[in-house]
């Protein structure tokens, strides 16, 4: 038997950050992953930016979650010896005028005044249609999010605080320090298993609504290399290549990459202008995303020491840093967790299954 201060059940975008969290702290750890790459984290295109475009608001807290976030991954960076984070403008074409007038009537207010602006040269592209201008994002950027999980996964194999298995559930015994797992003692559980999580016979009462996503890469000289946003985003890989995503989908929640996700791609790319390219990949994942669109985090209703740290649906890139944060600084220092990602708000659905015979 061996002893870690904790054991982190996945190394996803949400196991992969509170790994690092401890790191920081100089605490202990063990992840369990099967290493498969059908997750949401190696399907995301790894995006941030602080709009959100429907309602045109600021996204919920991006004020706080990204520069944390930013400094969170600068910091690993520099302990790997390594660079997955890229910050970028990102330039919006508007789709209507009500959209234009909404966009010029907020630039001045305080809240949106260091995140939006007005642009009016950088998409002289011929090939790009933007009949009712466009406007620029500032604190937008590109996590490489396969890079970070792979160095991450070098790093903490190295450590040996890496185990490939799948979970067995069966194996996690209650202690009277904390758990024990096979060989290993901990004094604490995190669950960060993705969507994986409705088959967790701890957490399985936490109400879920995945939403499936694709994005395809696609080859083509002549577009712009900027970060692009209208119906869907455009991401330059480099001169020639984009990265072009996402969909949403709730009725298919398999892995297999849609015919219909390509199509629904690709008209949403002609509507930003009239290229001539080339698919050269598809991704799928399935992101865990819950009804009300907030992260799951703090410790099980009933079995002390045993948390969750999930929910981050199509925002992992910012949440995981500042979630992870928040659960460390709850079990180390006592603070409370935002009550919005709380996983206490959902307590009484759990005690009132517990009662159901
Ligand atoms: C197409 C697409 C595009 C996206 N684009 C963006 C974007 O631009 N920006 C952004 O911020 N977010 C984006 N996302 C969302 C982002 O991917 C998720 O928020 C994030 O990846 C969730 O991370 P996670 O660690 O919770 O889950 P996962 O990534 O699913 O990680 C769970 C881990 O647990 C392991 N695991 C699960 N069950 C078991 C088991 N039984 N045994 C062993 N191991 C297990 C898995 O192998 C995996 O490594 C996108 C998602 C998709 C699908």
């Amino acid at each position: 038997m061996f002893k870690v201060d904790f054991i982190i059940f996945g190394q996803g975008l949400a196991g992969t950050s509170l790994a690092h969290s401890l790191d920081f702290k100089n605490k202990s750890y063990v992840i369990i992953d099967n290493c498969s790459t059908e997750t949401s984290s190696f399907a995301a295109a790894g995006i941030y930016h602080p709009i959100s475009f429907k309602r045109l608001l600021l996204a919920w807290k991006s004020n706080l979650l990204i520069p944390f976030a930013e400094d969170f991954y600068k910091k690993i960076e520099l302990n790997l010896n390594t660079k997955f984070l890229k910050k970028h403008s990102l330039f919006r074409i508007f789709s209507s005028i009500e959209e234009q007038n909404n966009w010029y009537s907020k630039i001045d207010e305080p809240n949106f005044k260091n995140y939006i602006s007005e642009s009016n040269k950088e998409l002289n592209n011929n090939s790009i249609n933007f009949p009712y201008g466009y406007g620029k994002v500032s604190s937008a950027g590109r996590l490489n999010v396969s890079k970070y999980l792979l160095e991450s996964r070098a790093h903490f194999i190295e450590k040996k605080s890496l185990r490939k298995e799948n979970f067995e559930f069966s194996s996690i015994k209650k202690t009277n320090s904390g758990f024990s797992y096979k060989n290993i003692n901990c004094a604490h559980l995190v669950f960060c298993e993705g969507q994986n999580y409705v088959k967790n016979p701890f957490f399985n009462y936490l109400p879920s609504k995945p939403s499936k996503g694709e994005t395809i890469v696609i080859e083509c000289d002549q577009f712009p290399e900027l970060l692009i946003n209208k119906g869907c985003f455009v991401y330059p890989l480099s001169k020639t290549n984009f990265l072009v995503g996402a969909t949403y989908k709730h009725n298919d929640l398999s892995y297999r990459k849609s015919k219909e996700a390509r199509e629904e791609l690709i008209s949403k790319l002609m509507n930003i202008g009239d290229f001539k390219f080339k698919i050269i990949q598809q991704k799928a994942g399935v992101r865990p995303t819950t009804y009300d669109r907030r992260p799951i985090v703090g410790n099980h209703p009933k079995i002390n020491n045993m948390h969750i740290l999930n929910g981050l649906g199509s925002k992992g890139v910012m949440f995981a840093p500042y979630f992870s944060n928040q659960l460390l600084a709850q079990i180390y220092e006592g603070k409370e967790i935002d009550s919005d990602v709380y996983v206490g708000r959902y307590s009484k659905k759990y005690f009132q299954e517990l009662k159901q015979p």
